[in-house]
């Protein structure tokens, strides 16, 4: 366990996206409350993902969607899961 020290190892393939610089977080609104929060990305998930999840401030649904660009950095958008519920 002594080489390995210039970093090129063949057999990283741990991100399916670039070279290991694929967005592991990223920084959002909430449509509701306004406030800016962090959530985690989970790039092994694929180039395009949508999910759910509840705001950790006001603990609303956003549905996010997830897109990853070409070098690894990921377009995120917020939508209010309650707005199509017009009364
Ligand atoms: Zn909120």
């Amino acid at each position: 366990m002594t080489d390995n020290s210039d970093g090129s190892d063949p057999a990283d393939e741990e991100f399916p996206i670039g070279d290991g610089t694929a967005s592991t977080e990223a920084e959002v609104t909430c449509p509701y409350c306004g406030e800016i929060t962090e959530i985690a990305l989970d790039p092994g998930s694929g180039n395009e993902q949508e999910y759910v999840e509840d705001c950790p401030v006001c603990c609303r649904p956003w549905q996010v969607m997830v897109n990853y660009r070409g070098d690894g950095s990921a377009s995120v958008e917020l939508t209010a899961l309650d707005e199509e519920s017009d009364e």
